[in-house]
Formats: structure tokens, sequence, C-alpha cells
């Protein structure tokens, strides 16, 4: 007779729930997928709706290449994916955003979600059923509740109703609305500083928080998001590698404000390495070394900078919660960051002349 065992299996709906959480942790991680799609599906436009921080809805809609049927039901399924077809992809470096093929899926087993889409006339996906409808398909708590012909514009539409409705341990978890509304505006204000030639818009409560015009320039950008205080204040920073110190940094470039115009929250760093949002420690205390003793302590300027650097010399976490990076030489990159903001600040005049330091 074999002993009784308490050890089992899950069934495939608490795996999908557990998995979620890893994914999905507060309503600012299923904005972040949600406005990845979107500029991985080329849109020019992203409009991003939430109430009650996310929690009651989050909404984003784009104009991007769209989906067809086939391609919604597809799309919801697990490790599913237009964006790679195998390790060979991943190891030559991907140029998309997402490519594990599992946000949708996630998000839609711990919400109840709605995507409609229509591919764009000109895309590629639309095959010569280029159509005039489009395609709404409900999915709840894992399910495909129902799939319908839909009037829309070209693009997508993805609708997160009651994230966690049915993770009532993850739901109590949540802050206050007013702290999931400053992660989600952290997240928008990201991807809308990084992409300015798209015109990313946040609404919260349906209050309009910022619109940016998608015309292309930083400095514009910077505008919409911060209003014309801050961005009365930003001054360029550019900088190639043979500007910089020794150093595996391709070029330094972005704005930074001066040093009067501060916070007392890192939140308004704004980092990039090769395009992707991030936080080094590196990169912080090179900005930070520019200023010096202009700021007082605890206090942080304003900065959208972005860092070109070859592949192999910066460790980018791909777990997809994770923005910290780490470089083969961090004190370098210091270096080289705390250099070119430091002869931006110069340029302007913004900084008392002081002795070189080692
Ligand atoms: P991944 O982004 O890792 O591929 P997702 O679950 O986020 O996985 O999305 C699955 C697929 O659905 C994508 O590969 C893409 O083909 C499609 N998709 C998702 N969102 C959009 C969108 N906004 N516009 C067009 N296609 C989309
Ligand atoms: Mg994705």
């Amino acid at each position: 007779m074999t002993a009784e065992t308490t050890i089992h299996e899950l069934d495939e709906d608490t795996v999908a729930r557990i998995a979620a959480g890893e994914v999905v942790e507060r309503p600012a991680s299923a904005v972040k997928e949600l406005v990845e799609n979107s500029l991985d599906a080329d849109a020019s436009r992203i409009e991003v709706t939430i109430e009650a921080g996310g929690t009651d809805l989050i909404r984003v809609a784009d104009d991007g290449y769209g989906m067809t049927e086939a391609d919604l039901r597809a799309a919801v399924r697990q490790h599913t994916t237009s964006k790679i077809d195998g390790l060979e992809d991943l190891e030559s470096g991907v140029a998309t955003l997402g490519f594990r093929g599992e946000a949708l899926h996630t998000i839609g087993s711990v919400s109840r979600l709605t995507i409609r889409s229509r591919p764009r006339a000109d895309s590629s996906t639309a095959g010569s059923e280029a159509s005039d409808v489009g395609t709404e398909l409900v999915y709840e708590g894992g399910d495909v509740v129902s799939v319908e012909p839909a009037g829309c514009p070209e693009g997508t539409v993805v609708e997160v109703a009651d994230l966690f409705y049915n993770t009532p341990a993850r739901r109590k978890f949540l802050k206050t609305t007013a702290t999931e509304f400053a992660h989600v505006n952290r997240v928008v204000t990201r991807y809308a500083l990084a992409n300015p030639e798209v015109a990313v818009s946040l609404t919260h409560d349906g209050r309009e928080v910022f619109a940016t015009t998608g015309q292309g320039d930083l400095q514009g950008a910077v505008l919409s998001v911060y209003g014309r205080d801050v961005a009365s204040s930003m001054i360029p920073v550019e900088a190639d590698a043979d500007e910089l110190p020794p150093g595996p940094l391709e070029s330094v470039s972005g704005l930074v404000s001066h040093p009067e115009t501060n916070r007392s929250s890192r939140e308004y760093l704004s980092t990039y390495v090769n395009g992707r949002a991030v936080t080094s420690d590196a990169i912080r205390e090179g900005i930070m070394g520019a200023y010096g003793t202009q700021l007082g302590g605890d206090r942080y300027p304003f900065v959208t900078l972005f860092l070109a650097v070859p592949g192999d010399a910066v460790d980018v976490n791909v777990h997809p919660r994770k923005r910290e990076v780490r470089f083969d030489d961090d004190d370098a990159v210091r270096r080289q960051v705390d250099a070119a903001v430091e002869a931006a600040l110069l340029e302007h005049g913004l900084l008392r002349s002081r002795a070189p330091r080692g």
C-alpha cells in the first residue's frame, strides 16, 4: 500500500494566477506591458486611461498595426508571440520590447480583459482580408468568453477591468489609489520621454495628466510632461565617446535641469540604456557627482538621459519586473556620465569651478 501524500499537482488556473503575480505586481506593471505592446506595434499614438489608480480600469488605445481575429485568439494564449521564433532570435538581440508572449495571457488570468482590434489597411498581417470591422475578444480569469466582430478604428484597444478580482490576497496588497496612480504615471512618463515621436497621453479618473504631441523632440516631450517651469530650466547634454573619459559608453545625450530645479525624489531621474528605461547606481552616482554640492542633501535634478553602449558591456536583467542594470565596468560608466553632465552644466555656467577629481 502506498502511503498517502499531501503533495499534489496544482490545477492550471492556480498555476496561471501564481505566475501572473510574478509578471503583474500592480496596475503599473500591466500598463508597462500594454504600452510596450503598442510601441512594438509601431503606434504613433498611445492613449492610456485609468480609473482608481488602475485598479478599476486600465485602457490602452493605440493606432498600431492591429490584429486579425486569428491574431487575437492566439495573442491571449500562453507563450504566444509574433516577435521571436526561437532562442536564436534572442541571442542575436531582439529589437522588440516584449517577446515572452505571456503578458496578455497573464493579465487576462487576473482581470476581465477586453481587446478590440482592427488591422491597419496597410498592414501585412491584414492580408487580403483588410476589412472595415474589427474583432472584440473578451477574456475573463483566463478563459475566452466571447469573440465577436466589432466596429472599431484601425489599431488596438486593450481594457483591463477589475485587476486581481480573483486574487483577493494580491488585491489587498495594493496601496492607495494615489500611490498606484503615481506608479502608473511614472511608467507612462518614462515611455513618453523615450519616444517623443509617439503622441502619448495619460488620463486618470477623467482628468488629463499629460499629453505629448508626438512631434519628435525631447524638449517638447519634457514640456508636455513636466510643464513650462521645468522645461525652461533644462539644458542639453551631448557627448560622444571621443569627448568622454575612457569607458564603455559610446554617447551620452539628453536634458538635465538647472541645479535650482530639483525635487526631494529620485523619481525625476529618467535614464535609458540603448533606449530602454533602466536604473543604475553607476548612472545615478555619475549624475549626482556632476552636480556636486550644487544640490542640497537628498535633492535630485530632473534628468532625461540616453546612454549608448555596446550590448556586451551591460547586463540587462531580462526579468520583466527588473529595470536595474549593471555594467562590466560600473566605475568607468560613473566617470563618463559625470563628465558628460558636468561639461553641460559648466558650459551653461551652472557650476562653480572646482578642482579636478581623481
Ligand atoms: P509579447 O509582447 O511578449 O509577444 P504579449 O502577451 O504581450 O506577448 O502579446 C502577445 C502578442 O499579441 C504579441 O506578440 C503581438 O503579436 C500581439 N499584440 C499584443 N498587443 C498588441 C497591440 N497593441 N497591437 C498589435 N498586436 C499586439
Ligand atoms: Mg508584450
